[in-house]
């Protein structure tokens, strides 16, 4: 049997993994009870396995014993990422496995990613034989803005096999954009560049009715909430774009008082190395401009910044005819244009060639153009796509190592 048949097999302990770890989610780079269940399904399983420290994450090797150098362990490695923590989103699904803790829920599906890479391992491990190279499983807490592979990179991830990943993969479905099944994937950049830029102004408290006596900081900082927009129409590439949107905004107490301080939060997006140095360089040079035209103080600064992600032209190109070969050329769309979500699968891909895949979850009944997107409250991921995800993460670890031994 091949591959595609073997993961069919087993699609049912692929749901019941996936609706268990749905149905108690947890967020950020502590995930113990998702963690139990990795360790569970992977059990019995001829697989070396380490445990995070600072993250409840799971690295799990598989060596193959049909390395063409004699099985020694020192054929190439592959590496295969599936991320596990889940957001803070009051589920409205109405599925009965919905989310059993109060304001947490699988609303990015990273769930299915969980139970595809456990159903991987199972697969891999039955044709051990046939690899002649070794499998490195990055089961990854943290991906919603914890910037969890990054912590797992710094805790060795990509030399847990003993060399470095000859390719990366990951997979992430998608409840909207795309009928079940289907893999959708572009080489370069993949995703954008994100980051929070922080401004707090810092004026001098008085009375409302006197502003000359008080150093107002909400006009200035009002000031470089529409001036930041200025600064995307006037300083960038429409062809290399950037994304700037001020969600948050703080001054104040009431009407008459003139605050010391105003504060404001900002994503920025970008989608080239160059683009993200200079909408840095540029946004605080704007920020520190305004408030010394005002007589003004401003502390400013980008944190929490994910990279591009950015998938490598050859490996881009061979795994969307990995996933064509398996699941058939009708289920491979090319993706026209980056998406301006953020992933830090791009940790990975800044030192490891490889590729990031979106896979079409949307439910049957549902359209594709209309339906809940990830990250709604309502968002539903369609579990028959388990053992074709399983499938393809585990046929592009054959044909890889396949590819790179000659
Ligand atoms: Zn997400
Ligand atoms: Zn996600």
């Amino acid at each position: 049997m091949g591959v595609r048949d073997d993961a069919e097999a087993i699609a049912p302990e692929l749901v019941a993994l996936r609706r268990a770890i749905h149905r108690e989610p947890e967020i950020g780079l502590d995930l113990p009870g998702t963690q139990r269940k990795v360790l569970a399904a992977l059990d019995g399983l001829p697989l070396e396995i380490s445990l995070g420290t600072a993250l409840s994450s799971v690295t799990a090797v598989l060596r193959g014993s049909g390395d063409a150098r004699g099985g020694d362990g020192s054929g190439p490695v592959v590496l295969l990422r599936g991320d596990m923590d889940a957001l803070p989103v009051t589920e409205r699904t109405g599925l009965d496995f919905a989310s059993e803790t109060d304001g947490v829920m699988h609303a990015c599906g990273h769930d299915l990613h969980t139970a595809m890479l456990a159903g991987a391992a199972r697969l891999l491990a039955a044709r051990r034989d046939e690899l002649p190279g070794s499998v490195v499983f990055m089961f990854q807490p943290g991906e919603e803005g914890h910037a969890g592979a990054r912590h797992m990179i710094a805790e060795g991830v990509l030399d847990a096999a003993g060399q470095r990943p000859v390719a990366a993969y990951a997979l992430h479905v998608a409840s909207a954009d795309w009928p079940a099944g289907v893999i959708s994937t572009r080489p370069g950049p993949m995703l954008a560049a994100a980051e929070v830029l922080a401004v707090t102004v810092h004026g001098h408290g008085g009375h409302g009715s006197e502003p000359y006596h008080a150093a107002d900081p909400i006009p200035a900082a009002c000031e470089m909430v529409t001036a930041l927009q200025t600064l995307v129409t006037r300083k960038f590439d429409v062809f290399d774009p950037v994304v700037i949107t001020v969600g948050s905004f703080h001054a104040g107490t009431t009407d008459n008082v003139i605050p010391d301080d105003a504060a404001f939060l900002a994503t920025v997006r970008s989608f080239s190395p160059g683009a993200r140095d200079k909408v840095r360089e540029s946004a605080l040079a704007l920020v520190g401009g305004i408030a010394g035209a005002h007589g003004l103080t401003v502390s400013a600064e980008f944190r929490d910044g994910y990279p591009v992600t950015v998938n490598d032209e050859a490996e881009t190109r061979f795994a969307a005819r990995v996933a064509a070969g398996l699941l058939g050329e009708e289920c491979c769309v090319p993706q026209l244009n980056p998406m301006t979500g953020a992933e830090d699968f791009s940790f990975v891909l800044e030192q490891v060639p490889g590729a990031y895949l979106m896979l079409g979850a949307c439910p049957p009944g549902a359209d594709p153009a209309t339906a809940p997107n990830n990250h709604a409250p309502d968002a539903v991921f369609d579990d028959s796509v388990l053992a074709a995800g399983a499938a393809l993460y585990a046929e592009l670890a054959l044909k890889r190592l396949a590819a790179a031994v000659p």
